[in-house]
């Protein structure tokens, strides 16, 4: 039988709604839940369908970060310009998932929480240090991204939880950053390695390459790299040794544990290339 689809309008009922029932599921886009529903390998007694609750759709500068609210499509964070200026890392990496088709219906919020390891979005918000903003009928609270995924398929939100908002620091310290997705199926397809990089730069301070990689690891995985005083090579050498310890790949119909080793490699070296060739001169 179909779940039930409800449809609060206040967020303080949503959360009622899901902390009566253990077998109620968030519907943000819907994306992820129709699929897995068609392939009957999800049981829900009810969808509550968090599209009418009024906030979850705005996306705006505050202070020193941007919030984007959970109902934002994916598509709007490829396309807005206030995230193309300030975030351009995040909207490169929304703009790499799957077709418009899906980019136009999921959502920031449906996306983060669907804990897919191989997801494009969490590797740019691991470089950039979002902060996931949650709340259920136990309160609210913000959960760092770094401790957001937890392990295979597995997120930090417990039953109830509703991403709210995710909040992106606007760094000024960024001097370049890259995404790189590369796929074996299609262009379209999930991505079989996936990096995102970024340096932070003060000046007078020390310079910090930040490495994210997808689909190399149960959850994506982040690191950062004192490159302060490096040339190019030492700092490929220094980051590909960083990046082959994170390296953790689970073989599957996009390949094998060392051919995803070396897509790692290679998704690594075009984001430092690309790193590289868009940073101002010292
Ligand atoms: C054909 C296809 C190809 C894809 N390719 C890619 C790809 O290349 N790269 C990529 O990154 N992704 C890809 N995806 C996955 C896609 O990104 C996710 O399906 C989508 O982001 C989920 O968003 P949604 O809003 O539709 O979530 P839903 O389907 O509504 O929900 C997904 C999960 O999150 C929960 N949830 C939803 N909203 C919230 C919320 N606000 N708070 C807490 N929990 C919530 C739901 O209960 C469910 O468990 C693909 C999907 C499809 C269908």
């Amino acid at each position: 039988m179909n779940p039930r689809i409800l449809r609060p309008q206040s967020l303080a009922d949503a959360c009622t709604l899901l902390s009566l029932d253990d077998d109620a599921l968030i519907y943000g886009g819907g994306t992820a839940l129709q699929i897995l529903l068609k392939q009957g390998v999800l049981s829900a007694s009810s969808f509550v369908d968090i599209s009418g609750i009024p906030g979850l759709n705005e996306l705006r500068r505050a202070e020193n970060e941007i919030l984007v609210g959970s109902m934002v499509s994916i598509r709007r964070m490829e396309t807005d310009p206030l995230v193309r200026q300030f975030l351009p890392l995040a909207s490169a990496a929304y703009a790499k998932v799957a077709n418009p088709r899906v980019r136009n219906t999921a959502t920031v919020g449906g996306n983060i929480a669907h804990g897919d390891y191989r997801l494009d979005p969490p590797v740019a918000l691991l470089v950039l240090g979002a902060t996931i903003e949650v709340t259920s009928t136990e309160g609210s609270r913000s959960i760092p991204i770094e401790e957001f995924f937890v392990d295979f398929q597995l997120t930090a939100l417990d039953h109830g939880e509703i991403v709210t908002s995710i909040k992106i620091p606007v760094s000024t310290d960024i001097v370049a950053s890259t995404y790189v997705k590369l796929s074996s199926l299609s262009a379209n397809d999930w991505p079989s390695a996936s990096a995102a990089a970024a340096i932070f730069q003060r000046p007078g301070e020390a310079k910090i390459l930040r490495l994210a990689l997808g689909a190399l690891a149960p959850t994506p995985v982040v690191t950062s790299v004192d490159i302060t005083g490096f040339r190019e090579d030492q700092v490929a050498e220094a980051v590909l040794e960083r990046a082959i310890l994170m390296m953790d790949p689970l073989p599957d119909v996009r390949g094998g544990i060392e051919y995803k080793r070396n897509l790692g490699r290679v998704a690594v070296e075009d984001a430092l290339r690309n790193l590289w060739r868009d940073q101002p001169s010292d």
